[in-house]
């Protein structure tokens, strides 16, 4: 199959591997069968590329039996990207008509409204009350992400608050058919319409310096997914905990005094894997709460585990999804501190899901909440 030809070394290396990353692999953990572990995902994508197995529904399952979390890629001594394979064998599911069921409203919502949530996104955007923002000359543009609008408006405001502290001029993205960076199209195999939404958008990214997001899948796909597809956009890409941890330093903003609580950080697979932007989030931290109130998971920085969230899983398996979260969490009980912290809108919402009585609350929330006006 020659559209595989691209991956053949990463194909090879996983299919010969004595499994060296399997221990980590979430999904193997939770479904405890050999057929899902890295290697074998990427054995059967062999077997696809040697044409000793057909496209059917039952391979594509596997195909979408992947969290995209990267931890197979931080225990790989070659640095075979698992993923970025997966979305590629997901997109020959998509083309064959074979991907699974369930995900096909997922797929025609994004086709027709250029996001995972419909037409309720645009709603939802103008109610953050930014229109004056939106399209304002500026070098720096802050993108907030379809799942932050949709699902955590305030934290969509304490981004805003954040940046008005600093004294950041910015304009904010506000173009109501492309709220979304395209990720959730990618995910599900839909490639066509994730470049479409990249193309789109970067002509309107093309404009700014700086995106500022604090989506981490957001800015992978800038950085990363689009540039993979032949689309790169100019733009430098900044977190907002980086950019919160900047300002920190630079003493632009000022926190008033620290939580009494007691906090737990969670570190996003993409912005700890893909960008390496782990020690950002533990400064801010250490300014929110004092030093022995800040708890640490064991899987942590680059070697974390995931929430459950990734690789369109909570649509294609919420069962196997909760799973995964439910062992993230065993070691927050154990500890039993007061916050879950993260800086990632797709964790918080996992973890809210699965435990609506934790206090899951994001960074630059917490920060905003602390900030000497
Ligand atoms: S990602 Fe690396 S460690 Fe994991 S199976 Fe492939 S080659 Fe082996
Ligand atoms: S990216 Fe995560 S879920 Fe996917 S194969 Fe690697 S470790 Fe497993």
């Amino acid at each position: 199959m020659t559209v595989l030809a691209k991956y053949a070394k990463d194909i090879t290396y996983c299919t010969y591997c004595p499994r060296l990353c399997r221990f980590a692999c979430p999904v193997t953990n939770a479904e405890t069968r050999e057929t899902v572990t890295p290697t074998n995902k990427m054995n059967l994508l062999e077997l696809l590329r040697s044409g000793a197995v057909q496209m059917d529904a039952g391979v594509a399952d596997i195909f979408y039996r992947c969290a995209g979390c990267l931890t197979c890629r931080a225990y790989c001594k070659w640095r075979i990207d698992v993923p970025r394979v997966m979305e590629r064998a997901r997109a020959l599911a998509v083309e064959k008509g074979v991907q699974p069921e369930c995900l096909n409203r997922h797929i025609s919502t994004f086709a027709e409204q250029g996001n995972p949530y419909g037409k309720a996104l645009a709603a939802k955007f103008n109610a953050l009350g930014l229109e004056d923002r939106v399209d304002k000359t500026a070098d720096t543009l802050l993108f907030l992400g379809c799942t932050t609008i949709f699902h955590f408006p305030d934290l969509a405001k304490a981004i805003v608050k954040l940046l008005d502290a600093a004294g950041i001029d910015f304009a904010v993205h506000g173009d109501a058919d492309a709220l979304c960076c395209g990720t959730p199209a990618l995910y599900s195999g839909a490639h066509k319409d994730f470049e479409s939404a990249a193309r789109r958008l970067k002509s309107k990214l093309g404009r700014y310096k700086t995106i500022i997001s604090g989506c981490p899948s957001c800015l992978a796909s800038f950085s990363i997914k689009y540039p993979e597809h032949g689309i790169p956009q100019r733009a430098a890409v900044l977190h907002t905990t980086e950019l919160a941890a900047q300002l920190l330093d630079s003493k632009r903003i000022k926190v008033r005094e620290p939580f009494a609580q007691s906090a737990m950080y969670h570190d996003p697979c993409h912005l700890a894997k893909y960008f390496g932007i782990y020690d950002a989030p533990r400064r801010i931290l250490s300014a929110l709460f004092e030093p022995d109130r800040v708890f640490e998971f064991s899987w942590n920085r680059d070697k974390n585990y995931c929430c459950g969230g990734g690789g369109l899983i909570p649509v294609t398996d919420p069962a196997l999804s909760k799973s995964i979260t439910r062992k993230r969490l065993e070691q927050f009980y154990e500890a039993a501190p007061d916050i879950l912290v993260t800086a990632c809108p797709t964790c918080e919402r996992t973890f809210h899901r699965a435990d609506p009585d934790i206090e899951t609350r994001d960074l630059i929330e917490l920060l905003a909440e602390r900030l000497d006006a």
